[in-house]
């Protein structure tokens, strides 16, 4: 039989946002290979296996991707269970798909381990439902960053009548916020910008589309961080704000 290599999602921090299947997959592990967005207490789960760093953040040093696969078929065909342990979900701005088809293309066949995308657990934990009827009928999630350079279509997708969820977004307020508003999106259009989402320290920056690069700013936002743009970004799930919903830290809110 082929070798099979896992790509578990590590979901956007919180262990406990982990699914049994990511769990039980990781307890067989020989080897993990482990992103940097990755919380180590995941790692709880894989106490047998040996694990192998390969973080890749934007902008700093970091395991070229073509390693960080040889390093994977390498292993798979010394007959060691494998996994690769990614922050969110491994096919959202997590190149699975790549890694998937790379492996496939080398005889080792994949298992696909979902994890909850950072975008879904930044708008819930901060009490915004991404879809609402009246407000929002769609999602989309988009980065605000390329490899190529390339950028979005911010037209198309200010038109778009869905909520815009951005990963690695940070670096590109103001330009987001300039295209939008060229593209005729309302300038009191709710952001929602949102820090280390389900880790301690969660942060919550409510602003407008109009003053999110000042607002951003102010609030020296960091990322990691995921943006809401859309009417929802001003919903509150919880009813009291500074309520966090059961089971969780209350969150530090900031005007
Ligand atoms: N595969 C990941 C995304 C990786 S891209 C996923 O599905 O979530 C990296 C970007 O994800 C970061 O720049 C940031 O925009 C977002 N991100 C990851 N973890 C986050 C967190 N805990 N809080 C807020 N944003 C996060």
């Amino acid at each position: 039989m082929n070798p099979t290599v896992w790509l578990i999602g590590a979901g956007p921090g919180d262990p406990e946002l982990l699914t049994l299947k990511a769990v039980k997959a990781l307890g067989r592990a020989d080897v993990v290979l482990v992103d940097d967005l990755v919380n180590p207490q995941v790692l709880e789960y894989c106490p047998q296996a040996r694990v192998v760093r390969v973080g890749k953040r934007g902008g700093c040093r970091s395991t070229p991707q073509e390693f960080i696969q040889r390093l994977m078929l390498r292993y798979a065909r010394q007959g060691l269970r494998v996994a690769r342990l990614k922050g969110g979900d491994p096919c959202i701005f997590g190149r699975g798909g790549e890694e998937a088809q790379w492996l496939g293309e080398h005889g080792v066949s994949c298992e696909i381990v979902n994890g909850i995308t950072a975008g879904l657990a930044a708008a819930t934990s901060s009490g915004i439902p991404l879809t609402q009827r009246g407000l929002a009928q769609g999602v989309t999630l988009i980065t605000a960053h390329s490899q190529d350079g390339a950028t979005p279509d911010w037209s198309g997708l200010a038109r778009s009548g869905t909520t815009l969820v951005v990963y690695m977004g940070v670096a590109k307020v103001q330009d987001m916020s300039s295209q939008l508003l060229a593209a005729g999106m309302a300038p009191d259009t709710p952001v929602a910008m949102i820090e280390r989402a389900s880790l301690p320290g969660q942060r919550l920056c409510p602003s407008t589309l109009e003053s999110m690069a000042c607002d951003a700013q102010a609030f020296r936002l960091r990322s990691p961080a995921i943006l809401v743009i859309g009417q929802v970004a001003a919903c509150r799930m919880f009813g009291v704000q500074d309520e966090a919903p059961p089971g969780q830290a209350p969150q530090r809110r900031q005007a």
